[in-house]
């Protein structure tokens, strides 16, 4: 089984257990991030960090700029409400 960790808390399972934020490059070398479901199978390039579709979690790496560390980029308050109101439509 091909086990991915969460960046927050660490916990290890089944990629279909998280959320999947990635890093995407831009051509002016910025970079955007996406936040998606990984039920979707919808194949991303670029850095990806996994985390629980829980509020503690996310929380907890925000306070801690797990995701910033993890993808080794800015992660703006725009991105993080997205990421926060993605996990509350799940
Ligand atoms: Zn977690």
């Amino acid at each position: 089984m091909n086990l991915r960790k969460c960046v927050s808390c660490g916990k290890r399972s089944d990629k279909f257990d998280f959320i999947r934020i990635n890093r995407i490059k831009n051509k002016d070398s910025s970079f955007t991030i996406c936040v998606s479901n990984i039920g979707n199978r919808r194949y991303v390039e670029g850095r990806t960090a996994y985390l629980c579709s829980d509020l503690s979690c996310f929380n907890l790496a925000k306070k801690k700029s797990r995701l910033e560390k993890n993808l080794k980029c800015k992660i703006g308050p725009k991105v993080y409400d997205e990421i926060e109101s993605f996990i509350n439509k799940i």
